[in-house]
């Protein structure tokens, strides 16, 4: 359970309150949303203060600006989108310094149940370094901070952590609260069997989930071609598949460690070239030279539907095979499609299996997909996340 105080804690009427959002949402070359998740999820804290009578100031980070002006990563088309979205006037104050001239007279202008979205907070080189002028100037738009940003929150920057120290109080939203909800209750006490599922490209990216999930699951599913370093391990050629020669040790250890833990895929499907059209079959076993994974094989669907079916919480990091091409997405397809089924708390934490997903348009299936990659991946290592950590605790 999240150990902070939460918006509702705070009287909020006629308060400015600045609320840090994550607003990091992809645009095509038109500078249209291609994708408006993240403003969703926003939205019942945003809602929840108008109602209340606060003066909303909304920041977010968007893309990479490195610290300056880039016009083509500017936050006025989320203004649009969540007027939209919100059914009334999102105020956009356009400002290359964030909180300059414009910024500050937007502020001054606002009535209660106002809301007012500031300019790309990378815009100023200082966010990312948690330097104590931008926090300051952030902080002095605001009587009451609330962060809400969980895709960030990994991250001690001046729009969470910064920010978070010199405006009392310094509260969590509603997306927060969830997040740490469904991740927190999974790995900290969740109903059992809880199994994990683990996919992707890489073994070297998740030691640190795997070590830290290993101590907590009943199961561990390994797929995707992180698995390739596991049979390697075990004295299985794998062809040309996806291997880290370096952890084929560190992949044995775990073996060893969590074997009753530990399930592999028993079969993969296996092609001569990395496309989506090439002929492809299926092995038990050794992958033959020339030959690589890309997904897992039928026996390997029956076998983690097998470990799954009395799962009371999945939590699911990683696609099962090279899912953006069809003809490799089954694994992952089907772990999807079991999950959607399951009688159980199912939880996707971050990046591609999300992105697996929303691509099937399966997110409203699932009892929580977390809006935050890194946060989420952090989290499941076990690791505190500074922009939370950063709120005011409750009593
Ligand atoms: P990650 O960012 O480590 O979670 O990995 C996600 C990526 O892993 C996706 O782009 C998948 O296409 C890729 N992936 C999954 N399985 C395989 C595989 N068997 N061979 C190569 N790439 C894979």
């Amino acid at each position: 359970m999240l150990n902070k105080l939460n918006v509702e804690s705070v009287d909020v009427k006629g308060k400015r309150v600045l609320v840090r959002c994550d607003f990091n949402v992809p645009l095509n070359d038109k500078q249209e949303i291609t994708d408006d998740t993240r403003i969703v999820a926003a939205l019942p804290t945003i809602e929840y203060l108008i109602k209340n009578g606060a003066k909303v100031i909304l920041c977010s980070h968007m893309g990479k600006p490195k610290g300056e002006p880039k016009p083509e990563l500017s936050l006025a088309p989320v203004a649009k989108k969540l007027s939209e979205k919100l059914g009334k006037d999102v105020i956009f104050a356009a400002d290359d310094n964030v909180v300059g001239d414009n910024a500050k007279a937007a502020v001054a202008a606002m009535s209660d149940g106002d809301v007012v979205l500031l300019e790309n907070t990378r815009y100023r080189k200082e966010e990312t370094k948690n330097v104590e002028t931008f926090s300051k100037e952030l902080a002095s738009l605001a009587d009451v901070f609330v962060n809400d940003a969980f895709g960030t929150a990994h991250r001690a920057h001046c729009s969470n952590v910064g920010v978070s120290a010199l405006v009392k109080p310094a509260v969590a939203g509603y997306l927060i609260e969830k997040e740490i909800k469904f991740l927190g209750n999974a790995v900290n006490s969740p109903e059992r069997p809880l199994v994990a599922i683990l996919g992707g490209s890489k073994v070297s990216t998740k030691i640190s989930v795997i070590e830290n999930l290993l101590k907590k699951v009943d199961k561990l599913i390994i797929g995707g071609g992180m698995a390739y370093t596991f049979f390697a391990s075990q004295g299985k050629t794998i062809g040309n598949s996806l291997v880290e020669p370096d952890y084929i040790d560190y992949a044995k250890k775990m073996l060893d460690e969590g074997k009753d833990k530990l399930v592999l895929p028993v079969d993969t499907v296996i092609t001569e070239k990395f496309d989506n059209d090439a002929p492809s079959k299926v092995v038990e076993d050794n992958i033959p030279d020339g030959w690589m994974g890309l997904d897992i094989g039928p026996k390997t669907i029956e076998l983690f539907k097998s470990v799954l079916a009395d799962a009371k919480t999945v939590v699911w990091n990683g696609p099962m095979g090279v899912f953006e091409m069809p003809n490799f997405a089954k694994g992952t397809n089907a772990i999807l499609d079991l999950l959607v089924d399951l009688d159980a708390t199912t939880i996707v934490g971050g990046g591609d299996s999300v992105a697996a997903v929303n691509q099937a348009g399966a997110g409203d299936k699932m009892s929580h997909v977390s809006t935050g990659g890194g946060a989420s991946m952090e989290f499941l290592e076990g690791k505190e996340l500074p922009g939370i950590a950063a709120l005011d605790d409750a009593e």
